[in-house]
């Protein structure tokens, strides 16, 4: 990068889970950044939880915010898979956490501002265009306008970066899947036991841990080929969208309906979009990162793992690399092979998900107790991904 490190404008876009990361990283190296994120939601009003895998807690250890990012997390020990017939399968004991999303994006969020961050909630951008001399002028939704040096589109599945970085990419397509989750209060009969239990059903794949004595957190993703909006989707009342639930798992093992049906308040739903591969995903001195990037199908539960990944990949190549394209396109190149690599185990998971015929679910039972076990043995953590050393934050002139 020509010119001094300080005064470098960086304007993220998007405070769920990549932006504030890979804001605190950039702060710390010596950037000017601003985040800039759409809504000005409570922790508690922002979706359900989701599961980060092993390695998004040590990406996090590794920029030392896991503490704090990561202090209401839940840890699994493991994850647990029977069939729909209640017979257990496998148990993979690669640990992670399962966290609110409004709790780690607001606690990223404290971080950042506490690192220097400017933080600009109800901010939502609304254009992006880049100026004669390679800077770029960011418009929002209440009028305002801002300028940058560098832009890091973070603004999830339907982002408006990528739209304006990149206008020849095709919109987010529905995936086929809708996904819901939520807390429910049960009988002390269920233990903590540290497990993340997961049951192919016939008709959809549900998943849950037991937090605390009687407590569970739970999720289910099923196939639906119409797609709803999440307007329609958080139209119908709660009580009826969890006794569809309830039904769509009649058959499973008993558990999953108890689970379901013992729900307390809201049930989030969504319907579940991805980003078609992208060739580029850069143009100047502007890139999209996360979800915006590459949003891939929900069945690995490894998407907020990629983001965070890609924000320490993101600072590491900035620190390391002597100018911000030759940042970018290292970058580029390492983390495009990283999710193909994803997508197809994604698409290859959910393609066990819920087989149409019976031979195919057989078969399924069968190749995963040995799978799971290869695995294992292979070492295969991580879905076999190094991270690449962080240099030290300035070491780079
Ligand atoms: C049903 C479902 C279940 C999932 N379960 C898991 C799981 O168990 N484990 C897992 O790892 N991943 C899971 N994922 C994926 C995970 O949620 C995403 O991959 C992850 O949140 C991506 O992080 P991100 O920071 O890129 O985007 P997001 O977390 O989506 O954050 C984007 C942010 O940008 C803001 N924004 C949007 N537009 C604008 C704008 N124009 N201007 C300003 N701000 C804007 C949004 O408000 C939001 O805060 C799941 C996804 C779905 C749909």
């Amino acid at each position: 990068m020509s010119g001094p490190r300080r005064g470098r404008d960086v304007a993220v876009v998007g405070g769920g889970v990549a932006g504030p990361t890979v804001a605190i990283g950039l702060a710390r190296s010596g950037y000017d950044v601003t985040l800039y994120e759409a809504y000005k939601k409570g922790p508690e009003d922002v979706g359900s939880f989701f599961n980060l895998a092993r390695l998004g807690r040590t990406v996090m250890e590794e920029l030392g915010i896991a503490d704090r990012a990561l202090e209401t997390g839940i840890l699994c020990s493991g994850l647990s898979f029977q069939n729909h017939k209640g017979r257990w399968l496998a148990n993979n004991p690669e640990s992670s956490t399962n966290i609110m999303r409004g709790e780690l994006s607001a606690s990223l969020r404290g971080v950042a501002i506490d690192t220097g961050v400017a933080v600009r909630l109800e901010s939502r951008l609304s254009s992006l265009s880049e100026l004669p001399d390679g800077r770029w002028e960011l418009s929002f939704a209440d009028g305002s306008r801002a300028e940058a040096d560098i832009v890091i589109g973070c603004d999830g599945v339907h982002s408006e970066v990528r739209r304006h970085l990149l206008p020849r990419v095709p919109k987010a397509r529905y995936a086929g899947v809708v996904g819901s989750g939520g807390m429910a209060e049960v009988s002390d009969r269920f233990k903590v036991d540290g497990l993340f239990h997961m049951t192919f059903g016939l008709r959809g794949f549900v998943g849950y841990q037991v937090i605390s004595p009687g407590r569970i957190l739970w999720f289910e993703n099923h196939h639906e080929y119409e797609e709803r909006s999440y307007t329609e989707l958080a139209e119908i009342p709660n009580a009826d969208w969890v006794a569809s639930l309830v039904d769509r798992h009649r058959t499973d093992p008993p558990v999953v309906g108890e689970v379901i049906s013992a729900s307390t308040g809201y049930v989030w739903r969504w319907p579940v979009y991805e980003v078609p591969q992208l060739e580029q995903w850069y143009r100047g001195s502007g890139i999209v990162i996360g979800d915006a990037a590459h949003a891939i199908q929900p069945h690995l539960g490894i998407g907020a793992t990629l983001a965070v990944e890609d924000a320490y990949e993101l600072i590491a190549a900035l620190r390391r690399e002597p100018d911000v394209a030759a940042a970018f396109g290292a970058f580029q190149a390492l983390r495009r092979a990283r999710v193909a690599e994803m997508n197809k185990q994604a698409e290859r998971m959910g393609a066990l998900m819920t087989p149409r015929h019976w031979w195919q679910r057989t078969m399924r039972d069968l190749v995963m107790p040995v799978a799971v076990k290869k695995a294992i043995k292979d070492n295969a953590q991580d879905y076999g991904y190094r991270l690449h050393p962080l240099p030290p934050a300035g070491q780079v002139a």
